[in-house]
């Protein structure tokens, strides 16, 4: 992914109220510890976004208001920014 793309959908996650934790986590995919973790939490439940900066591999959670999560498996980052 281009440097200017993925500045671009960072930009408009924080716009959505998403915010980064500090954390990074390792990457399921590639291994490398390089997880972006961006969290949106509302009072009925939330979403996670976690985005991997060396393979750019992106999934997302959705939080319930009990605080569990369910892998989001249809998440296309661009089409849910748009
Ligand atoms: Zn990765």
């Amino acid at each position: 992914m281009e440097t200017r793309k993925v500045e671009e959908l960072i930009r408009k996650l924080l716009k959505r109220g998403f915010k980064r934790d500090s954390v990074k986590d390792s990457c399921a995919a590639c291994g490398v510890s390089a997880v972006h973790v961006y969290k949106l939490l509302g009072r009925t439940g939330g979403r996670d976004v976690k985005w991997c900066m060396a393979c750019h591999k992106i999934s997302s959670w959705k939080r319930s208001a009990s605080d569990d999560l369910y892998e989001d498996t249809e998440f296309d980052l661009e089409k849910f920014l748009a």
